[in-house]
């Protein structure tokens, strides 16, 4: 087994150099217009994926919202040509990420409309800019939550686009300065994507298992490689969801011991079935002192207001609990106890997605140890259920749009 270590700087930024493409040629628009998001014409969906892979501009058939928190339906969505060094992909599989909801129904602030979302993709190159380096027509390649950010500044540089000191671009809901225009999401035939944010997706992950990798994997992967995760660390995940499920697979691939953390007893199968080795029922207490000092490392993908320090009590002295689930506000409020960081020398820390270099290496990991998402595929009509249900927390673990549905 593999013994990982943080990725240092200098890795990174030989990864980050075999990425990066000029970005000096595009001129910045550096402010949004006001109004709705413009829409195309109607197209059926084999003529949108014909028009993709001409690489000009076309129009792309996706699922989006016409008002927050309305009915997902149909949208006729404009994709820009390709410049340089623009990648053109048709998307196979989206993942659908508790993200998603949140800023369709308005919960994360106004947004233009009509509104697509979806930011775990995969599929395949259909068409490249003539400066396209890293990718060729017919490759299989990933797009997750970034798809623009300056290249210049020293998060930049050192591979952590998501702290661009000028702000990175999401891949849905943002202005991207770069081409000016919004950016609208995965739910659709087609993107068109800067190369520097295209990732490689091994052709030994499953498509579809594979899409929600792209920000779902990587928010679980990038916490553990900076804790330094490998054979023996005792990693705690708490939060069994997208995010916990996928914590729990890969540090039992990175050779860790896995403590999960559940809410019933009904789910300490479905832990061990992940590869958990032990499972502790939160809800008792006697259970959570008897986990006391005996963890390295938890993964705390809890999104729901909880209690911290009963988690940070499960790490020994200079253990590190890092913070991945985020509720919706954004806040949670819960107050902690410096006492317990001061007497053991605990850390506490939060963690973002992370960058594309890093991204890629997560890829890479899961097509060497077989670890994929459980998903649960569904259809474009599927989508408006498949949303309740994942808010519901109905869903083992993640669902992903089948795109040959549109
Ligand atoms: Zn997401
Ligand atoms: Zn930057």
């Amino acid at each position: 087994m593999t013994v990982l270590r943080p990725p240092t700087p200098s890795s990174l930024l030989a990864l980050r150099q075999e990425l990066s493409s000029a970005v000096d040629a595009v001129p910045l628009t550096p402010t949004a217009p006001e109004g709705p998001n413009p829409e195309g014409r109607p197209v059926d969906a084999a003529e949108a994926r014909a028009a993709a892979a001409t690489g000009r501009a076309h129009t792309a058939v996706a699922r989006g919202v016409r008002s927050l928190g309305g009915a997902i339906e149909e949208i006729f969505l404009p994709r820009r040509a390709a410049d340089a060094h623009d990648v053109v992909i048709e998307v196979e599989f989206c993942g659908l990420c508790h993200s998603d909801v949140h800023a369709a129904r308005g919960e994360w602030g106004s947004r233009a409309l009509p509104f697509v979302t979806g930011h775990e993709m995969v599929g395949r190159v259909v068409a490249v800019g003539s400066s396209v380096t890293a990718h060729a027509v017919g490759d299989r390649v990933g797009v997750g939550c970034l798809v623009g950010s300056c290249r210049r500044c020293d998060a930049c540089l050192r591979g952590q686009e998501m702290f661009c000191t000028q702000g990175s671009v999401g891949t849905y809901g943002a202005w991207d300065r770069f081409h000016g225009e919004r950016t609208q999401g995965g739910y659709a035939t087609s993107i068109v994507v800067a190369e520097d944010f295209v990732l490689k997706v091994p052709e030994a992950l499953d498509a579809a298992a594979a899409a929600p990798l792209l920000c779902a994997g990587i928010t679980s992967y990038s916490p553990l490689r900076a804790a330094g995760v490998g054979e023996g660390t005792r990693v705690g995940v708490a939060g069994l969801g997208g995010l916990g499920h996928l914590a729990v697979k890969l540090a039992a691939a990175m050779g860790a011991e896995v403590t999960a953390f559940t809410t019933s007893p009904a789910k300490v199968e479905a832990a061990r079935a992940l590869g958990a080795h032990h499972t502790v029922l939160s809800t008792d207490p006697e259970a959570m002192a008897a986990a006391a000092a005996s963890l390295d490392v938890v993964i705390d993908a809890i999104s729901a207001p909880h209690d911290v320090n009963a988690y940070l009590k499960t790490l020994r002295p200079t253990g590190r609990l890092a913070q991945i689930g985020l509720p919706p506000g954004g806040g949670g409020g819960q107050a902690v106890d410096a006492a317990l960081l001061v007497r053991h020398g605990l850390s506490l820390v939060g963690s973002k997605i992370g960058g594309i270099p890093e991204t890629q290496e997560m890829l890479d990991f899961c097509a060497e140890h077989g670890v994929a998402t459980d998903v649960e595929v569904v259809g474009a009509d599927g989508l408006n259920e498949a949303w309740d249900r994942m808010v519901a927390g109905d869903v083992r673990y993640r669902f992903v749009l089948d795109n040959s549905t549109l």
